[in-house]
């Protein structure tokens, strides 16, 4: 089932973006957009559940629930089928009527791509599912630039927002701006002086007493927990540690956003959870992100889970872009 693969992220913005559009242009009180509408909010949905984008798909049943507000079973197939496809091709009609409305809309909010329902095709005994995908528009300059993208380079999208633990949340939750952050860092470094502090007082005693290993070792836990999101102050973005994150996700990226300003101007940020992924241009496997090693060390890198050492990519999180890291003669002369 090749199913083009979308970025989460990204899916998010088009989608809000055709939602207001649709209001504005007074579109929304139109049936047939409600399929647009709860396709859309069941993905986003879906994303905000930590549920991996290539899964936001959905059978004709389910979707004829979501928009009736029924349950699944209440409609026949037939009827579900019927009232899915006929809403479908109006809404697709609609849409086409006023491209030129939506496209002017998109670009003045600065949006490069608008959302389309897709379908995958029914195979043999498989249901076919409808999903979101995104469509460039056509000629801007981010579109041209993204088609323009050298073969040899991976592009990575953002496939998961994967939930926190419970016991991380309290840290994505914190909005790093004024007197929070100072707060955030005072904590720190009172941790530093809960792990040298009894050790100094022990040095000066010339005797450990229990107080002394009790506050060492619990300040060196906080420490060891609290660590990640310090460095991610200071890097940006580097692997998550595996307590912030549930086992169904096998690795996440732990990352400082910009997500504001506050009214003196000062970046607000904050730090999320994301799997950044890309498609190896050699060999078409999936490039995972991993902490880079030897010549690499400090940095996060993308791996292709087909060639470890071999088809290894640099990994910017900003642009989604990354470049080959082994360069050398077979490589450039079998791609691209
Ligand atoms: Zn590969």
């Amino acid at each position: 089932m090749a199913v083009e693969k979308v970025d989460a992220e990204e899916l998010l913005k088009a989608g809000q973006m055709m939602q207001d559009w649709l209001r504005e242009s007074g579109n929304a009180t139109v049936r047939p957009v409600d399929l647009f509408i709860s396709l859309y909010e069941k993905t986003r949905d879906y994303i905000a559940q930590g549920v991996n984008v290539d899964d936001a798909q959905f059978t004709v049943a389910e979707l004829n629930a979501v928009v009736k507000g029924k349950g699944e079973g209440e409609d026949s197939p037939e009827v579900a089928r019927k009232y899915v496809v006929d809403n479908l091709k109006k809404y697709q009609e609609l849409v086409a009527e006023n491209r030129e409305s939506l496209d002017a809309y998109l670009r003045q909010h600065d949006q490069h791509q608008r959302i389309v329902i897709a379908s995958t095709e029914s195979q043999g005994r498989h249901k076919k599912h409808y999903y979101l995908k995104l469509e460039p528009l056509a000629d801007t300059p981010k579109a041209e630039k993204a088609a323009a993208l050298d073969p040899r380079y991976v592009q990575y999208r953002v496939k998961q927002l994967p939930r926190p633990a419970l016991w991380a949340k309290p840290f994505m939750a914190l909005t790093l701006a004024g007197w929070r952050r100072g707060v955030f860092l005072a904590g720190i470094f009172a941790l530093v002086i809960g792990l040298a502090g009894p050790l100094i007082h022990a040095l000066i005693l010339k005797k450990l007493l229990v107080w002394h290993l009790y506050t060492v070792s619990l300040s060196a836990i906080a420490f060891y927990t609290i660590r990640p999101i310090y460095d991610v102050l200071d890097r940006s973005i580097l692997k998550a540690p595996d307590w912030m994150y549930g086992l169904s996700v096998p690795s996440a990226q732990l990352e400082l956003r910009e997500i504001g300003e506050t009214d003196a101007g000062r970046t607000i940020r904050q730090i999320r959870l994301a799997v950044y992924e890309g498609e190896c241009p050699i060999c078409g496997g999936r490039v995972i992100i991993e902490d880079g090693k030897r010549e690499f060390k400090g940095r996060l890198i993308g791996e292709c889970s087909r060639a470890r050492a071999e088809h290894i990519y640099s990994f910017d999180h900003i642009t989604k872009v990354g470049v080959p890291l082994r360069v050398n003669a077979y490589y450039l002369s079998t791609v691209g």
